[in-house]
């Protein structure tokens, strides 16, 4: 049956409630997630044998999410991955923000959309159940100009997908970059990593960064390098060649606009794919690779390195400080619109 359930999932570190909505499906798949950071808690979807497992990393509980999250299923904002230097200039004007990584500024800031507490409302969207998280971002918040109206719309559809809607609006012009940072491992409890996961990206070309993770302004084709995947291919195949391992944005070959075919992923042990579509330009693929086996996680889990992987839906990193790249400028009167979802298969 088809459904939507809400409970109490305890308290934010601001005093506000945290609410927990699980939204169920025909098809046995079951989303949960929270009004703090709009988090998914976990993923539950058929193996080819029609066994339901989690295929997401996090916590059991709200306090170890509050305590240490490396962004696990959160909603990133305003904007995700990284902007050099903490800095931008927009209209001539310069804005500052904080360096939260390094010499560079991170996911939003020290507290970001994936600190904020939503709010939530139960919905359906085109028959499936749905969960509308909204958040209002004042104007300086983090250091970004204007108040950003943010409207988050997660849909469970009949055929197995998480559909990520969002929307955004601005009173003064700003930048956006709002993704979706779910860690996968598609093989449920079987593997502890996640280098035997196969995986297509469909992508010519990705941006090369720097030793701080920042962007050239180059797109540089991924022919012959361990950076291609547009033929499926075992993660774990190349990634010792690539330095501290895959951590980069694809372009995607898309483009950006209508909602198309980004990645695709196969977990042999458990027969899960995973297809990832998105209206977004650039994708950025992380292998888990500060992952460190430090953190406890679900049923006392270890995450160990490449203990789960990100495929990050996005503007392309360092947009603000890069004029070639596709704009990620939000004006008032404008709105800012983006979709991905992650559709659950069997092969
Ligand atoms: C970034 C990684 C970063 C991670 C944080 C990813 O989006 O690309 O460099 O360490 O988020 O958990």
């Amino acid at each position: 049956m088809m459904s939507i359930a809400k409970e109490a999932f305890g308290t934010a570190p601001d005093g506000q409630p945290v609410d927990v909505y699980t939204l169920a499906n025909q098809q046995g798949m079951t989303v949960r997630i929270m009004t703090y950071g709009g988090i998914v808690l976990s993923i539950e979807v058929p193996d080819k044998n029609g066994v339901v497992e989690d295929v997401t990393l996090g916590y059991d509980a709200l306090d170890g999410y509050i305590a240490k999250n490396p962004y696990f299923g959160a909603l990133v904002g305003r904007y995700a991955n990284r902007i050099a230097q903490g800095r931008f200039t927009l209209n001539g004007v310069d804005y500052v923000l904080a360096k939260n990584d390094g010499p560079n500024h991170l996911h939003g800031g020290l507290k970001g959309f994936d600190k904020a507490v939503w709010t939530a409302e139960a919905a359906t969207h085109g028959g499936a159940p749905a969960l509308r998280m909204r958040y209002v971002s004042p104007d300086g918040e983090e250091g970004y100009p204007g108040t950003l109206s943010t409207l988050v719309t997660y849909v469970l559809t009949g055929d197995n997908a998480l559909e990520v809607r969002y929307e955004a609006e601005t009173d003064r012009p700003t930048v956006v970059n709002l993704t979706q940072h779910a860690y996968f491992n598609l093989s449920g409890p079987r593997a502890e990593i996640i280098l035997d996961h196969e995986m297509q990206i469909l992508a010519a070309r990705y941006t090369p960064v720097n030793d701080t993770l920042i962007p050239t302004g180059e797109l540089r084709p991924v022919a012959g390098t361990p950076m291609d995947f547009n033929a499926m291919h075992r993660i774990g195949a190349r990634i010792s060649q690539v330095e501290g391992g895959y951590d980069h944005n694809y372009v995607l070959d898309g483009g950006g606009g209508e909602l198309a075919l980004a990645a695709r992923v196969h977990e042999p042990l458990s027969g899960r794919v995973m297809e990832v579509l998105t209206t977004e330009p650039g994708l950025q693929f992380y292998s888990g690779n500060f992952l460190d086996g430090t953190i406890k996680g679900k049923s006392s889990r270890v995450y160990p390195k490449h203990g789960g992987f990100c495929l990050e839906a996005q503007r392309f990193p360092d947009t603000p400080n890069k004029p070639e790249f596709p704009s990620a400028v939000l004006n008032p009167g404008g709105k800012y619109t983006q979709t991905t979802a992650y559709r659950f298969l069997t092969a």
